[in-house]
């Protein structure tokens, strides 16, 4: 059997081998084949556009998080989130000094805010924790932002600092939480069916509980993506075109994505963005 750029051409006779994947990994084919092309497959990898300011935020957030369940009991306060997230706050993407203090502030915010109603002492059953399932045809792994225990079961929780209030039907249709549910399962080998999207600027939780067949749709509809995945793949081994293998996908997507520095077609598509443009409301400056 060949391995090609993680893609398996399969022999007759021999045991079909299992398409490696992670979320992103699907959500980036599904989103533009050529994009999935150049962050996976192109080496060296296409030169890349400027850091975002809302990741930049978002990626603070989380690691704050991360580390104030690393803290010992006594040591999880507001105060102490506030001070993680100035630790790890990263500058990058936004338009200048003034702008990201701002966002540092209301980055704290609703990080203070969202502590103050946890309890330190629930102990979560992991943050930032690897987990991974197989299917029929995929091995899937991720990593959960946070698995809370509840009753008997556990809990995926993936926290949010987008622009939009998150809602239940997100929580339903996410990829990435109905994989992460499968992974929960088989690598804590426990129950585990209720996925929750903690949006902390709004302060809101959107939930779902999963069922086998809602499930069975997500594992279904990867396997798709992961079957066009690997035929793409063989037909570029086999010399098929680059951008025929794996063609562009413009849309509203070029306007953040990534490889848009080596895209014509995604530069053509959409106009060019300031780095700051995708941060909700700009709060304004203090008097
Ligand atoms: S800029 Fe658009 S078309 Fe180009 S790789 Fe990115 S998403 Fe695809």
């Amino acid at each position: 059997m060949a391995d090609v750029g993680g893609a398996q051409l399969e022999m007759p006779g021999m045991p079909r081998r299992l398409f490696p994947a992670t979320p992103s990994k699907l959500a980036a084919f599904g989103d533009c084949p050529r994009r999935y092309r150049h962050a996976y497959l192109d080496r060296p990898t296409p030169a890349k556009g400027p850091a975002w300011a809302h990741n930049s935020v978002g990626s603070a957030v989380h690691a704050a998080l991360r580390s104030w369940w690393e803290l010992p009991l006594p040591g999880r306060t507001p105060a102490a989130a506030r001070q993680l997230l100035y630790g790890v706050w990263s500058t990058a993407g936004f338009r200048d000094t003034e702008q990201s203090e701002r966002w540092r502030a209301r980055a704290a915010g609703w990080l203070t805010d969202y502590v103050t109603g946890l309890d330190p002492a629930d102990e979560p059953v992991g943050t930032e924790r690897q987990v991974a399932a197989t299917t029929e045809r995929l091995a899937l792994s991720g990593r959960v932002d946070r698995i809370d225990q509840r009753g008997d079961e556990l809990v995926v929780v993936d926290y949010k600092t987008g622009r939009s209030v998150c809602t239940d039907d997100e929580a339903r249709g996410s990829p990435a939480l109905a994989a992460y549910v499968l992974g929960v399962r088989r690598t804590l080998r426990r129950p585990c069916s209720r996925v929750e999207l903690h949006h902390l600027p709004s302060g809101t939780v959107a939930a779902f509980e999963h069922t086998d067949r809602s499930l069975a749709n997500h594992v279904r509809r990867a396997e798709d993506v992961a079957a066009d995945i690997a035929a793409a793949t063989a037909a570029l081994d086999g010399g098929a075109d680059r951008d025929e293998a794996f063609p562009a996908a413009p849309g509203r997507q070029c306007g953040w994505c990534d490889f848009r520095p080596s895209c014509a077609p995604g530069r053509a598509a959409t106009a060019s963005r300031d780095t700051w443009s995708f941060l909700p409301e700009d709060p304004p400056a203090p008097t």
